[in-house]
């Protein structure tokens, strides 16, 4: 009830773009938003995809916007392991599961497959990087003239290893590619002045779900802090996990950055929430 219940959807207003991170159920409520406030007024915008499950790509269908054929929307993400990034945008549009396709909607719509991890979206750099999920997922990390945004929504910590070339390596090699991997990704994020990362599980709860491809709230924190964010955003909460079990959760985080004695402001991601950065 107050953090909310869509899946991921995220926007981001920066140096005149409008950025959307993926298309889960929370973009119908973005559709209504934009469309409000656009008036008569055409929306331009980006939708970067992060990856292909159900929880990041179901809402696209019920996003308002795509209906008006004043509208222009850029459609952005990678090649999934079995599927190009077209098919893959296309298919919860496809029969029998939705009445219209893809092809049907109004709006100017350009679905194009990123090859590169680094490119620009107006006067926005955006750097990519894989991460640690079932199948093909990327972060992103967007350089706004107010500051630097990290989106990961789904990763997990690499002491479980997706990639498919983990399966066949000896202990001590997986060791080498977990602790390679995770320096790459310190790096990526080093600095950033939001990450809104994956903390799905309590750290019992992910004792038990272990590849399932989600995070911690101590491995959350720890990122965090060996990457020198400014301010950690907890995100994709657990459908099972009511807002007293988030409250829990936010403050078991915070708790962590006490013990550390290193400065991180932590907060709970809330479906609504608007946050400034400037700098
Ligand atoms: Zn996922
Ligand atoms: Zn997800």
């Amino acid at each position: 009830m107050r953090y909310g219940g869509n899946t991921t959807c995220v926007e981001v207003r920066a140096d005149g773009e409008t950025i959307v991170l993926d298309a889960g159920s929370g973009i119908r409520s973005l559709g209504v938003a934009l469309d409000k406030e656009s008036r008569l007024e055409p929306i331009k915008l980006t939708l970067l995809i992060t990856h292909a499950h159900w929880d990041h790509i179901q809402g696209l269908p019920f996003f308002g916007p795509a209906y008006d054929k004043k509208n222009e929307i850029n459609v952005r993400g990678y090649d999934g392991v079995d599927m190009s990034f077209s098919e893959i945008m296309a298919e919860p549009m496809k029969a029998p599961f939705f009445p219209i396709a893809m092809r049907e909607l109004s709006a100017k719509i350009d679905i194009k497959k990123l090859t590169e991890m680094e490119f620009m979206v107006g006067r926005v750099q955006v750097r990519a990087r894989f991460v640690n999920h079932p199948g093909v997922c990327a972060g992103y990390r967007l350089f706004t003239s107010g500051g630097s945004i990290a989106f990961l929504p789904d990763h997990e910590p690499y002491r479980f290893l997706h990639s498919a070339k983990a399966n066949n390596l000896s202990p001590e090699e997986a060791k080498k590619v977990a602790e390679k991997e995770q320096t790459g990704l310190v790096e990526f994020l080093h600095g950033s002045d939001i990450l809104i990362l994956d903390t799905q599980y309590t750290d019992a709860e992910y004792e038990i779900h272990m590849g399932w491809g989600h995070g911690s709230v101590s491995s959350a924190v720890s990122l965090a802090l060996h990457a020198e964010v400014r301010r950690l955003l907890l995100f994709h909460h657990a459908p099972s996990h009511d807002d007293a079990m988030l409250d829990t959760i936010v403050n078991d985080a915070r708790q962590l950055v006490r013990e550390s004695g290193k400065k991180l402001r932590v907060d709970g991601a809330r479906e609504g929430e608007e946050l400034v950065l400037s700098k």
